[in-house]
């Protein structure tokens, strides 16, 4: 995939850039390494302060990091513009919270003083996608740096423009050259950086393949790796649940980002005596949306960020359909307009033993089941290869108690959206992936636990 900026909403190139050559990603990785030296001494508080300061640049020129989101990836501006007020709340929470998760812990032994200290690792690779391409890097950046690592940045290709102002933001707030680098490079281009001594732990958050690429890697050279990949969250629905808040917020939740969110609702159980209503209500909603281009305020959902993206969503709608399943709307991409935009829609009666049932739909399409019970809802919601987010609907608490304990998921939600928050641990099992991100938990992936016993 060429590294350009091409708009989503027109098809335009606006600007390619050059992968980096050996010799200039070599020249990055001795940078990292020399910086990383000086850069371990440095305190909590010298680099909170510098943490805050990305905060305050990213608060005061929100609307320029915004525009450049959207436009080389076509989430809606208003989108683009929380996504850069949340990488503040982010930095900050870090800048704040690190000294106190990462303090020594002291454990009772057989020694005099025995305890856990926190120690950086070095050099961390970050390999991020296009859908949070702010976020989704000031997540990883800011606990990473506040315990001493420094970062080196892939980013997806067709984000370049993002990739560059984040390495700018964290310069410009102060940390040393070198601290935090972006390459623009291909993916063919990641393996070696692995396999660089220099470079200790790495984490990816992405599609499953780029995930099983770099773990197989990491894995021959010993090396730590987070993976956030993929997932088709379920969006269960009981009888009990407020039927329309659920319509509501579910909507949301799967046309959250264009509907390109690893935590989208994807799947739609809906218990069989609400289902009529649950599905009449959400095509009205569905209808009601406004598809239009991303800059305008006024516009729910903006295109896709790459054709090829489009191309396959469309390929899978009707996969889905050759396999049995209904389109109750939408089911095309828009042809009338430039760009990549594709109908919001909704499938049903998909056959629970079709490979549609078992995949991320990465778009504006709703999959719709029913079931008769909870049993029903959670057995269905844990027959997929995935588990990175359940959302649940229910009034009862002993519903609720049982879809807490028995979904299988990173996180599960009652009653309300799956989202990510810098204080809760964000993250998933099976097939979408380990380890975590965010909270106390995030900020311990990249650190060496180290055990001090003194007589
Ligand atoms: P992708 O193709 O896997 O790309 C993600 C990143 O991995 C990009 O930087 C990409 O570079 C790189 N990459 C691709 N193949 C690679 C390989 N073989 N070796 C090393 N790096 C490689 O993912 P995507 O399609 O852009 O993103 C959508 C997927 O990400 C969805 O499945 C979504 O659910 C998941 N996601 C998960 C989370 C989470 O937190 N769990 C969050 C967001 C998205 P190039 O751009 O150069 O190919």
């Amino acid at each position: 995939m060429a590294i350009a900026t091409i708009n989503p909403s027109t098809g335009e190139t606006l600007k390619t850039f050059s992968p980096l050559t050996d010799d200039q990603i070599e020249s990055k990785l001795a940078l990292a390494e020399s910086t990383y030296q000086e850069y371990r001494q440095t305190t909590f508080t010298r680099r909170g302060e510098w943490l805050n300061k990305a905060a305050d640049i990213l608060e005061k020129d929100t609307a320029k990091f915004a525009q450049i989101m959207t436009t080389e990836m076509g989430k809606t501006y208003q989108s683009a513009i929380a996504e850069v007020k949340k990488c503040a709340l982010v930095c900050r929470f870090y800048a704040k919270q690190a000294p106190e998760f990462l303090a020594n812990l002291s454990l009772e032994s057989d020694a005099s003083h025995s305890y856990v200290a926190y120690q950086p690792l070095g050099i961390i690779l970050a390999v991020m996608p296009w859908n949070f391409p702010f976020w989704q890097v000031f997540r990883f950046a800011a606990p990473a740096l506040m315990a001493g690592n420094v970062g080196i940045l892939k980013h997806a290709s067709n984000v370049p423009q993002c990739a560059l102002a984040i390495a700018d933001i964290l310069t410009q707030a102060g940390f040393p050259e070198g601290a935090f680098q972006t390459l623009l490079i291909g993916a063919s281009q990641v393996k070696a950086i692995v396999e660089d001594d220099r470079v200790k732990a790495a984490t990816l958050t992405g599609s499953e393949p780029a995930g099983m690429a770099l773990a197989s890697v990491a894995g021959q050279q010993i090396k730590k790796v987070v993976l956030e990949l993929g997932g088709s969250d379920p969006f269960i629905v009981l009888a009990s649940a407020d039927l329309e808040e659920a319509v509501d917020i579910g909507v949301k939740a799967r046309m959250l980002n264009n509907g390109q969110s690893c935590i989208a609702a994807k799947r739609f159980i809906v218990q069989d005596i609400i289902a009529d209503r649950f599905e009449s209500l959400l095509i009205a909603k569905f209808q009601e949306l406004t598809i239009g281009d991303p800059m305008d305020e006024n516009t729910d959902i903006g295109p896709l960020a790459t054709s090829t993206i489009r191309s396959e969503l469309d390929q899978q709608v009707k996969n889905a359909v050759a396999q049995g399943a209904k389109i109750l709307i939408g089911g095309e991409p828009i042809t009338d307009r430039p760009g990549n935009y594709y109908q919001p829609t909704i499938l049903k009666d998909i056959p629970l033993n079709s490979p549609t049932a078992q995949e991320e739909f990465f778009g504006p399409v709703a999959l719709l089941f029913r079931v008769k019970d909870l049993d029903g809802a959670i057995a269905l919601a844990n027959n997929i290869p995935f588990g990175l987010g359940a959302s649940a609907w229910t009034s009862n608490p002993e519903e609720s108690d049982r879809l807490i304990n028995e979904i299988e998921a990173g996180a599960v939600f009652i009653n309300g959206m799956v989202k990510s928050d810098p204080r809760l641990p964000f993250g998933g099992i099976k097939r979408s992936g380990y380890g975590r991100e965010l909270s106390s938990q995030g900020i311990h992936e990249f650190v060496n636990i180290k055990t001090v016993w003194i007589k």
